[in-house]
């Protein structure tokens, strides 16, 4: 007698049935090697092993399903095993919301970054001597900024341009911030430079071109001393909040994450500001979140509305550079503010300012 529409409904029904329990007492085996895969440090995906039961498949296949058929359906339960595997082993990293709910405030000589106020970032681009570096302090002073950054190493494009003071460039900052009760901000390219830095600087900031320098990373997160991470210049966020995690997984938590622009097809700035990133950073990770207008800009014009987008979109800090005669600077001579315009710059993001003090007392 031929069965019924039904009946073969029936059958297909209890065989889905078991193919589902098949399906998960795999999965739970699948669990099994992932824990031990992850003791042993060993990779999870073994394309020798997808290899196998692929010809295991083609060996034993009777029909009627294609051999391809088959081997994509495997290839599929191959993936969601993996997938399975990531899941069991996802570490929630140091630096996520997920770890710490409340926001990492770093205290530098008591400018308290990533308390809900803005905070300024400004200096030269490169320091190039006390007078110059001085008439910027002061410029700063009078504006009740503390935060006072310069490069002394400079890590340049081209090996024929201006590299920098080097630890000579650190002195002058000191002696500036000591004379002016500030605090120093100054980039570090090299692990073996962080032991000296210490001695001179307050934050050590690792520039956008040693992002994935991992031993700098793994340096800077041995000492004490809070760091100033920049983004990558094509660096995604995944990657920028990796570079924060090698930081802070060897010890480090005292660390300020930098968007600083990066690398896209756009010709009429230097870099492109990705703006997004900062609402994103502040809800991905608990670290405090700057801007730095200059260098994702690279427009003079552009430094206002730049930082007004930065503190309306929820930046702690805000990082521009200043120069007392930008046409003369050693680098960075065409996006770098002269005294009057940051001074004016400072007036222009007083409104915005206010808006987040009315903001913090509701
Ligand atoms: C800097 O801030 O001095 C600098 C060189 O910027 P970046 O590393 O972002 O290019
Ligand atoms: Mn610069």
């Amino acid at each position: 007698m031929t069965e019924t529409l039904e009946d073969l409904r029936k059958r297909i029904d209890k065989i889905d049935l078991e193919l589902l329990e098949l399906l998960n007492k795999r999965g739970e085996i699948v669990e099994e090697i992932g824990k031990i895969k992850e003791a042993q440090g060993t990779n999870h995906y073994d394309p020798v092993r997808e290899q196998e039961l692929l010809e295991v498949v083609k060996k034993n296949n009777q029909g009627p399903f294609s051999t391809p058929a088959l081997q994509h359906l495997f290839k599929q339960i191959f993936k969601a095993s993996l997938d399975l595997q990531k899941v069991e082993t996802k570490k929630v990293l140091l630096v996520s919301r997920e770890k710490q709910s409340e926001d990492t405030i770093v205290d530098v000589r008591g400018e308290k970054i990533g308390d809900g106020q803005t905070h300024f970032v400004m200096g030269p681009c490169s320091v190039e001597s006390y007078e110059q570096v001085r008439e910027v302090a002061l410029a700063m002073k009078e504006q009740g900024l503390k935060l006072l950054r310069g490069g002394a190493f400079k890590p340049r494009t081209s090996p024929y341009d201006f590299q920098g003071l080097g630890v000579e460039g650190l002195k002058i900052l000191r002696r500036v911030a000591d004379e002016l009760d500030m605090a120093v901000v100054s980039e570090i390219t090299h692990p073996g430079n962080i032991e000296v830095a210490l001695d001179y600087v307050d934050i050590i900031q690792i520039g956008a071109r040693n992002m994935q320098n991992f031993e700098l990373l793994k340096a800077a997160g041995q000492v004490e001393r809070p760091v100033w991470l920049k983004r990558g210049l094509s660096a995604t966020i995944e990657e920028f909040i990796y570079a924060a995690e090698y930081i802070v997984s060897n010890g480090n938590d005292q660390l300020i994450l930098c968007e600083r622009g990066i690398r896209t097809y756009e010709k009429a700035t230097r870099n492109t500001l990705d703006i997004s990133s900062v609402p994103i950073l502040k809800k991905e990770t608990h670290l405090p979140v700057a801007v730095d207008v200059t260098h994702s800009t690279g427009r003079r014009d552009l430094l206002l509305p730049a930082a007004k987008a930065a503190i309306a979109i929820g930046a702690d800090v805000v990082m521009a550079e200043v120069h007392p005669d930008p046409a003369t600077a050693l680098s960075d001579s065409a996006q770098q503010m002269d005294i009057p315009q940051f001074k004016s710059f400072m007036e222009g993001v007083q409104p915005l300012l206010r808006m987040n003090q009315q903001a913090a007392v509701k």
